[in-house]
């Protein structure tokens, strides 16, 4: 793992600093030829001939069935809407990810189509984490969703994982500690010129921390128990070039999905049990 010092103020520990160091597992997408037994991007799932393939009926769907609070995002359906397989990850590549008991692989679905929410635009998600070893006969091709842009469909891709300890961005770091810091002022502004805040990868990635551009952290509590969302997964637009870890860099857009302005889709989910309501931001 590349190993990230800790941010400091000036060269003065931040007390407290240290609980927020989370590890992030840097997906690396590349164009590939995934199997249903792999973990990729927009390759076939090891999904079971004998369940129904999701569909979307115009509703965001989530993971425990429920509609999120505000959100009563639709678009316009002329019936049942296949979704499209995003993104699957076993846990043997990504131990990292909160598999609930019993279960080690996860299958992210994205709508194909745009569902316009309160303060969200983008693809409606959908969540199966399933135990593998039930899965005894493997589905055929998926259907294909009809009348839609290609801007949520995938390319497939594999993976070349590695992982790097991220550090929030200063909008997302508690007050009881940014206020503190030198270069902050009492109404939690950073000084112009300002530059020795650790980066937060720009690229799709399990777990870490979310990059800020457009938007700020706002609402990110669960709305089944209260606890504090984290970042589940990232999906990226592109896949920045950066020096946050010693991997090659490899294409820029392997996906050649795109979500908001070349922004990333970014799934938080509930800590203290992932089939809790789990919210979806682009930035
Ligand atoms: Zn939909
Ligand atoms: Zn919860
Ligand atoms: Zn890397």
């Amino acid at each position: 793992m590349s190993t990230t010092a800790a941010p400091t103020d000036n060269g003065r520990e931040i007390p407290g600093i240290a609980a927020f160091a989370r590890t992030a597992t840097r997906l690396h997408p590349r164009s590939g030829a995934p199997t249903a037994r792999d973990s990729h991007i927009g390759g076939p799932l090891w999904w079971p001939a004998d369940e129904p393939w999701p569909h979307c009926d115009g509703r965001l769907p989530t993971s425990s069935g429920k509609p999120q609070e505000g959100w009563t995002a639709e678009h316009e359906v002329d019936g049942p809407i296949a979704l499209v397989g995003a993104a699957q990850l076993f846990r043997r590549d990504f131990p990292d990810l909160p598999f609930p008991e019993g279960t080690d692989v996860l299958q992210v679905f994205l709508c194909p189509n745009e569902h316009d929410g309160a303060g969200y635009y983008g693809p409606a998600a959908h969540l199966v984490w399933r135990a593998s070893a039930e899965v005894t006969e493997v589905a055929g091709p998926p259907p294909q969703p009809a009348s839609i842009g290609g801007e949520f469909v995938p390319r497939p891709c594999v993976f070349r994982p590695c992982q790097v300890v991220e550090y929030p961005a200063l909008d997302e770091l508690p007050d009881e500690i940014k206020l503190t810091l030198s270069f902050v002022d009492r109404a939690g502004f950073v000084d112009d010129d300002y530059e020795g805040w650790p980066e937060v990868i720009q690229g799709s990635k399990v777990g870490g921390w979310a990059f800020w551009w457009q938007s700020s952290p706002w609402q990110l509590d669960c709305r089944d128990c209260g606890a504090g969302l984290r970042l589940l997964l990232s999906l990226h637009t592109y896949e920045h070039s950066d020096e946050l870890c010693s991997c090659e860099q490899g294409q820029k857009d392997p996906a050649g999905w795109e979500f908001g302005r070349q922004g990333a889709l970014n799934i938080f989910t509930c800590p203290e049990d992932s089939t809790h309501s789990f919210k979806l931001h682009i930035d």
